[in-house]
């Protein structure tokens, strides 16, 4: 059965693999392998290409599902369980871990000692497959297609036809066999040990499966899918290592030159790649090339590994480590604007509107991976998606590709993402909107929400339409407001040290129009360090002005604000006690026109 699945429509991931399978879907030559006449018979245009990360998500494009035989992909999984009834230093006194330069069905033996030169290619991964524990052949298949399902996590099955064709044609496998048993290396009986090789390599899988596999050794021996462990850790290490030096048969050296990933190809089509702590690929294609590798998988090996930069002789020296990014409860989560009460109020009736979203460290494809899915699980209600780079080291490639895929998803489901970044990247990740912490990016969510809400936060409320001083008639209103000073501040201005002496004498500020802001660093030209802002409608006390961190308060636009000294104060009190009983609430309860509803 042909099936093309595309991965989960529009995720950007299976988004970044579908490019790579089409870009490589006419790539020509090479054939299925014909040796073993069952596998001649496969469609050769089958091409699947999977990729599991370490959280189990598994992402995919094209023939992800069909399913193929193992054959040699099983061999790294089969040294493993070796690794694990037998111990390395048993396993290593039967065959060695040395690239054999040869082809797959090599026949070269160690002088002396008569070990295969290493797992990975047939001889030794027949003597492996003997050393896995079992009294009689039949259980030491059963411990291997257990062992396989465990990686795979679900159960998997042998295609008897492809076992009985390895079978009948398998004598090249038994003259090494037998051979072997001469030199010593292969114990028991021979046709038994073989019986269970072709077994082995007749196990049937998919490419989601390779890629879960691959992810169990990327993991160290935990299966990200089940969360079960299949190995210990220092055995997937010691399997990579094997991998990563003698997967790919005589081509190991310039695998590890060009691609620079543990990988391990089989002559059905299948290749297998392990990025340690990082995820599993599985790739199938059954044309070969020469040396008995997929023509399509190596190519689509290359690319990933270009384009991602996942060479694992890639030196990067961390700027930051890395830490698995959170997504932040958004409900407590505000940004330090100061806002007059019906703003505070529509923002509080709908606390799922803004979702933040901390990424800490350097960002590699696996943080990247996560923040998709974090988003792809996000709540309908959400409208903005404020990634927080703050902490953020270096951008991989590939991370500001994918970061970059997710934005233009986001923006499909109507979702804007907003990047809070000192730094600066917005030109590698391509988000709507980039600010210089994370407040002023959740302000400007902010705004855009209550703008769609209908409500204006720009809009100027003069201090004589606010409900600042109670519901008192307008004439007493005006009366009141003339109480207070004007302060006209032009964008970039700033109301200048020393704050105690502002402190001293000024004992309310309001903001009729324009905004303010507490930055403790103004000698950058986007300074740092905003403590909070405050637009129109806002009411501030001396309080707001901490004399040692503000260093300086500054008018972020052109700003009209009120200012009520304490001498004014007294006068004010004279006239109306009631309304300056209000007054004094305001700061902390927020001011809002009179004309609007009550929203509190
Ligand atoms: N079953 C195959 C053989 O022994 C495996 C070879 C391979 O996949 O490289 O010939």
């Amino acid at each position: 059965m042909r099936h093309d699945q595309e991965g989960p429509p529009g995720d950007p991931l299976s988004g970044l693999l579908d490019q790579v399978r089409r870009s490589l879907r006419d790539l020509g030559g090479g054939a299925p392998a014909s040796y073993i006449p069952e596998l001649s018979r496969v469609d050769p245009d089958l091409f699947g290409l999977s990729l599991c990360a370490l959280d189990g998500q598994v992402y995919g494009s094209g023939d992800t599902q069909v399913p193929f035989t193992v054959q040699s992909v099983s061999k790294p999984f089969v040294f493993a369980l070796a690794l694990a009834d037998r111990g390395l230093e048993e396993v290593l006194t039967r065959v060695g871990a040395e690239p054999s330069g040869e082809a797959f069905n090599s026949i070269r033996l160690e002088p002396g000692t008569g070990r295969p030169p290493n797992p990975m290619v047939n001889a030794g991964a027949i003597v492996t497959t003997s050393l896995v524990a079992g009294d009689t052949p039949e259980a030491r298949f059963d411990r291997i297609l257990d062992g396989l399902s465990a990686f795979a996590a679900r159960p998997l099955a042998v295609d008897e036809a492809v076992y009985a064709s390895e079978r009948a044609t398998g004598d090249r496998n038994r003259a090494l066999a037998y051979l072997m048993h001469n030199a010593g290396s292969l114990t028991g009986d021979v046709e038994d040990q073989l019986d269970v090789y072709f077994r082995q390599c007749s196990v049937l899988v998919t490419c989601d499966d390779l890629a879960v596999m691959h992810a169990t050794l990327a993991a160290g021996g935990v299966n990200p899918v089940s969360g079960t462990r299949v190995v210990a850790p220092r055995h997937a290490q010691h399997v990579l290592a094997v991998m990563a030096t003698c997967g790919m048969y005589d081509a190991s050296g310039q695998w590890m030159l060009q691609v620079g990933m543990p990988a391990k190809s089989g002559v059905s089509g299948a290749i297998g790649v392990a990025l340690p702590g990082q995820f599993g690929i599985g790739v199938f294609s059954p044309p070969l090339e020469e040396k008995g590798n997929s023509v399509r998988g190596i190519a689509a090996c290359h690319l990933l590994s270009d384009q991602f930069g996942l060479h694992l002789m890639r030196a990067s020296v961390p700027e930051r480590r890395p830490m698995p990014p959170r997504s932040l409860d958004p409900a407590p989560l505000r940004s330090l604007r100061h806002r007059p009460r019906d703003q505070r109020a529509a923002l509080e009736a709908h606390p799922d509107r803004i979702r933040v979203h901390v990424m800490q460290g350097d960002l590699d494809f696996a943080t990247a991976e996560q923040t998709l899915r974090a988003a792809r699980e996000l709540p309908a209600a959400v409208g903005w998606f404020a990634l927080d780079l703050t902490r953020v080291g270096r951008i991989e490639p590939v991370a500001a590709d994918l970061l970059r895929a997710l934005g233009e998803n986001l923006r499909g489901r109507d979702v804007r993402m907003v990047l809070a970044d000192p730094d600066q990247r917005q030109a590698m990740v391509h988000a709507a909107d980039e600010f210089p912490d994370l407040g002023r990016a959740l302000e400007s969510c902010e705004d855009a929400f209550l703008t769609d809400l209908g409500i204006d936060p720009a809009a100027p409320v003069p201090l004589a339409d606010c409900d600042l001083f109670g519901r008192v008639d307008p004439d007493l209103r005006a009366a009141l407001a003339d109480a207070f000073d004007t302060l006209r501040l032009a964008d970039g201005d700033s109301v200048a040290p020393p704050a105690r002496q502002l402190r001293e004498r000024i004992v309310l500020w309001y903001v009729e129009s324009g905004r303010l802001a507490v930055c403790a660093d103004t000698a950058k030209a986007v300074p740092a360090l905003r403590t909070w802002s405050a637009g129109p409608g806002a009411a501030l006390t001396p309080a707001d002005f901490p004399a040692r961190i503000a260093r300086r308060v500054l008018a972020e636009r052109d700003t009209v604000c009120r200012t009520l000294t304490a001498s004014g104060l007294v006068r004010l009190r004279a006239l109306a006690p009631e309304a300056v009983a209000h007054l004094e609430r305001a700061p902390l309860e927020g001011a809002d026109t009179v004309d609007r509803p009550d929203a509190g």
